[in-house]
């Protein structure tokens, strides 16, 4: 079927706002080059911490994975869900415009004063996003252009200049969107900026391998060695994700790539399952390997997606996670004694 060009930027249909036009997307009877448009739902300016100097992030929407402790949970849809923030809504006594343009009565006014949201009866129409003069109702999301991404990437050009820096695209899974993905990539090196990518690894071959071509550093997940306690916690096993990253080294040794595996408590929070991750990276010498800290900064969008946190308040142990990053500071030096 031939890719539609309906959407050229925008609000290009008129009288549409982006919120119409992102329904009306989602509803799929507008459609879009999946090479020039994707579904952004976050570009953070001036990080640190993935991959080299100052970055760009750029947080795709959609995720193959449902892990339990996720920290974007407004990414997993491939596209926006509605949010109410309760803290933002100023009460029905001083405004209900939502109550008014909501053609389905999904929202309702609450023994609290405020509004309450029946996510059975909505249907992501997007109508009473505008109307809400505070930011109480909003999407995680919308559609942006390529061109759209690089320009905001770009704004901090300087910076990456001065810091070796560039930009970073992460999600949700990035390469869900694969095209749209590829063509950030693929601009990225056109203009020569830096790019790096993070990973669940729970995508296609060739698009894994599309992108790492146009990558200058690869951030790959490996949360856990056990296939059925991997399916446990994220929806999926990991057969798809091993087979990845070997694909991933042995085609490209040249390419950095750092595997990571996020501390979850009651997951993959004990010495047996780091080391049967660092058993899966034996014969991957060029591989870096961290384990990054738990955290649960994620939460409040549990609540304002009508979602349950499921680790509850579940920590985990500083001594725990002390001995689990020395664990991996022992295999670091023997990798470099090797
Ligand atoms: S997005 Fe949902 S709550 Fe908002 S107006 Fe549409 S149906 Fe109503
Ligand atoms: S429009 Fe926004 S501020 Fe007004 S009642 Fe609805 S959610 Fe609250």
């Amino acid at each position: 079927m031939a890719r539609s060009k309906v959407i050229r930027r925008e609000g290009f249909i008129a009288g549409c706002g982006p919120q119409v036009l992102m329904a009306r997307a989602m509803h799929s009877d507008v459609s879009y080059d999946p090479g020039q448009y994707g579904w952004v739902f976050n570009i953070q300016q001036f990080t640190l911490h993935d991959g080299p100097g100052i970055r760009t992030m750029v947080f795709l929407n959609g995720c193959p994975l449902r892990c339990n402790w996720c920290s974007n949970p407004e990414s997993q849809p491939s596209r926006p869900d509605l949010a109410l923030n309760l803290n933002r809504c100023m009460g029905m006594s001083e405004c209900d415009r939502c109550l008014k343009v909501c053609p389905t009565a999904a929202i309702i006014p609450a023994e609290s004063g405020k509004v309450s949201l029946n996510r059975q009866l909505c249907n992501l129409c997007f109508e009473c996003i505008p109307e809400c003069p505070t930011g109480a109702l909003h999407a995680f999301g919308s559609l942006r252009s390529v061109g759209e991404v690089m320009a905001a990437v770009e704004a901090d050009g300087l910076f990456y200049a001065r810091s070796g820096g560039g930009m970073t695209l992460s999600g949700g899974e990035p390469l869900i969107q694969g095209e749209f993905a590829v063509a950030l990539l693929r601009e990225a090196k056109r203009r020569r900026i830096d790019t790096a990518i993070e990973t669940c690894g729970h995508v296609e071959w060739q698009v894994l391998q599309d992108a790492a071509e146009l990558s200058d550093t690869v951030f790959f997940d490996i949360k856990c060695a056990d296939p059925a306690k991997h399916k446990a916690f994220t929806g999926v096993d990991n057969t798809l994700i091993v087979a990845n990253l070997r694909k991933l080294v042995t085609t490209f040794p040249q390419l950095s790539i750092t595997v990571r595996t996020p501390l979850v408590p009651g997951f993959n929070d004990s010495a047996k399952d780091i080391s049967e991750i660092i058993g899966l990276l034996r014969g991957m010498p060029a591989v870096t390997y961290e384990v990054l800290p738990y955290h649960r900064l994620g939460m409040p969008k549990y609540e304002y997606l009508g979602r349950t946190y499921l680790l509850g308040d579940a920590t985990l142990d500083p001594a725990t996670e002390r001995a689990l990053k020395e664990l991996v500071s022992q295999y670091a030096a023997s990798r470099g004694a090797q």
